[in-house]
């Protein structure tokens, strides 16, 4: 089972929820962090990282001994990665997608690979039995899908190897980035505020993950604020409000401090755990459906 959390905009708490899930859920779990241009989840999650390796793509390197400057490799490339000006041919390897076609299609054989490193992926465990994923993107780079795949890759073949459960926290917002970290999910938690900022990005991600057609849960925080139109559209379009997080001083001292939400007190430890069932039941739904 794969619970993907994400929201509309930053700041909601939505990584605040996923680790509150990671650390009440009552069976084997991966807590992955896809939230890979900012990821935060360990900083609630504090891992014992016992791996760390760099993730690459693999960028053309021309060997201009061989290259006849006919331009195939230059006409192929969408990206503008690949350039024949006159004698001289140039690659900007920050702008390659490591799609391999300029190296298939030389007619010379004259491009070979090399690599350029996209990040890290951090693996560890919280808790003592939490399994923890991080991708890590390197500071500077642009692009965030390759990192993704390879963490991604690494999460869903773990996590069948151990029978464990997947928690992710997806990137905010409604980009590629956060359509393909929800896209292997069999629930979504939608993280929201009752705050007119909030509402207008949580009907965006709504929009967004509508037509991947899997169940959608949403969770309230700092319930109290603002007003009552996310209540209105979630009734409006049948969306289940399965838990609301006070809008309350000690949780966002709590939260402040990089301690994680459901270890506050009795009452937030329940709720928690009783999202747990819920989220369970969606997926569950969603498999007899
Ligand atoms: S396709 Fe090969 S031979 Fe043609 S310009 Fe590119 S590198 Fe040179
Ligand atoms: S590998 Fe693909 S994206 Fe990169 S330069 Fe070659 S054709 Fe362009």
């Amino acid at each position: 089972m794969i619970v993907a959390v994400a929201s509309g905009k930053g700041g909601t708490g939505k990584t605040t929820v996923a680790a509150s899930l990671a650390v009440s859920w009552p069976r084997a779990v991966m807590a992955v962090d896809l939230d890979v241009d900012e990821p935060n989840l360990h900083l609630f999650l504090k891992p014992q990282i016992t791996e760390i390796e760099t993730v690459t793509l693999e960028v053309p390197e021309v060997d201009e001994t061989k290259c006849t400057f006919c331009r195939a490799c230059a006409e192929l490339c969408q990206f503008k990665a690949i350039a024949v000006m006159g004698k001289a041919i140039l690659t900007f390897p920050e702008m390659c997608h490591g799609c391999g076609g300029c190296m298939a299609i030389c007619p010379e054989g004259a491009i070979g690979v090399t690599t350029r490193e996209l990040g890290v992926m951090e693996r560890g465990t919280a808790r003592g039995r939490v399994a923890c994923l991080t991708g890590r993107l390197r500071i500077g780079e642009a692009m965030s899908p390759p990192l993704m795949r390879h963490v991604r890759a690494r999460m869903t073949a773990e996590a069948e190897l151990q029978g464990a459960d997947i928690l992710i926290d997806a990137p905010p917002g409604v980009s590629c980035p956060a359509m393909s970290a929800v896209a292997d999910s069999d629930v979504i938690v939608l993280v929201t505020e009752p705050t007119p900022f909030g509402f207008y990005d949580f009907t965006l991600a709504w929009e967004a993950f509508s037509p991947l057609g899997k169940p959608m849960a949403v969770v309230v925080n700092r319930a109290g604020l603002g007003d009552g139109r996310v209540y209105d559209f979630c009734r409006e379009h049948g969306l289940p409000v399965v838990a609301e997080i006070p809008y309350r001083r000690d949780i966002a001292e709590h939260y402040s401090k990089g301690l994680v939400l459901a270890e506050l007190d009795e009452g937030l430890k329940e709720q928690f755990a009783g999202l747990c069932r819920t989220l369970a039941s969606l997926a569950k739904e969603r498999d007899h459906a």
